[in-house]
């Protein structure tokens, strides 16, 4: 137990050498969550769809920090890509130890204009693009005595919104997936996890808002202090507090929390 304790956050490197993947890490709350891994010692592998912006983010990651950050291409929409990228992965830096589902698109809509195009591409990017990654990593982390899987949903996976009926569903979906998977794996070494932030300062909100204003013709800012008024703080969540959390339960030392879904929301849900 001592040896356990001793790689809890006190401890100055506690990830070192172990490999991380962290899908949609091109960017936003991705790229804050690597950058986190990166620096509790983690060797860590960005994954996205442009081999180009990875290949920026690893390189200028690996500099600055002097860690070991590579990207790889890859579509959690498609299967085949996934294998070949968890393959050249691990061949790189080993089987993974910790994977982190962060890959996700949101689509507005009213449910009369949420038509089967827009519901297929958030469920097959936001639920079963994290389904199929898992696949990837079970053994590995079963044979190799660690394994933390974090799954990044959203508060829309704890409650419901309106006009976001698909990404309500897939991560209320990707949840329950987080639910099942702790509960079967529980006597293995990985455990399963959620984190949940509310509106994040990323792309995605920047996206919602000229979306908003778009449609609406109301102000981005009027537009913003809506979505910041879901949030008792009146803020947005910055992407390094919601890397903090998933980094926590990433450690050794929290071997013990498994099925959880925390919220990293400033309090909009308790
Ligand atoms: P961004 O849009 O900033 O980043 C999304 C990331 O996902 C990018 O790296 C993008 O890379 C990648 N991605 C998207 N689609 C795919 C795909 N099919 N295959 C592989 N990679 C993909 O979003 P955020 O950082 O804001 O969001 C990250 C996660 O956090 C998402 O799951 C989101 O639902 C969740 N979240 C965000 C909140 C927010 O307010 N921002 C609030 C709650 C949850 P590329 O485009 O290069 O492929």
């Amino acid at each position: 137990m001592s040896n356990t304790a001793a790689k809890g956050i006190a401890d100055h490197r506690p990830l070192a050498d172990r490999h991380a993947i962290v899908t949609g890490g091109s960017r936003g709350i991705g790229l804050a969550i690597a950058e986190t891994l990166a620096r509790l010692g983690a060797n860590v592998t960005i994954m996205g769809r442009s081999q180009s912006t990875l290949n920026e983010r690893a390189a200028e990651l690996s500099e600055r920090l002097g860690a070991k950050v590579r990207g790889e291409r890859l579509d959690v929409t498609d299967p085949e890509l996934i294998a070949a990228a968890f393959r050249s992965a691990g061949e790189r830096f080993g089987a993974p130890a910790i994977l982190v589902n962060n890959a996700g698109i949101a689509r507005a809509a009213p449910f009369a204009k949420t038509d089967l195009t827009l519901w297929q591409d958030v469920l097959s990017t936001d639920l079963t693009g994290a389904f199929l990654c898992i696949r990837q990593v079970v053994k590995g982390m079963t044979d190799g005595g660690f394994g933390r899987v974090v799954n990044v949903a959203s508060t829309a996976g704890l409650s419901g919104y309106p006009y976001i009926a698909a990404y309500c569903a897939a991560k209320h979906g990707l949840i329950g997936l987080t639910r099942a998977l702790a509960q079967e794996f529980a006597k293995t070494p990985i455990t399963v996890n959620a984190v949940c932030p509310g509106y994040t300062n990323t792309d995605i909100v920047g996206d919602a808002l000229d979306n908003i204003a778009a449609k609406t013709g109301r102000d981005r800012t009027a537009a913003l202090a809506d979505l910041v008024s879901h949030n008792p703080q009146g803020r947005l969540i910055e992407p390094f507090e919601v890397a903090e959390a998933v980094a926590w339960l990433c450690l050794p030392a929290s071997a013990s929390v498994t099925g959880q879904s925390i919220l990293v929301a400033g309090g909009e849900l308790m």
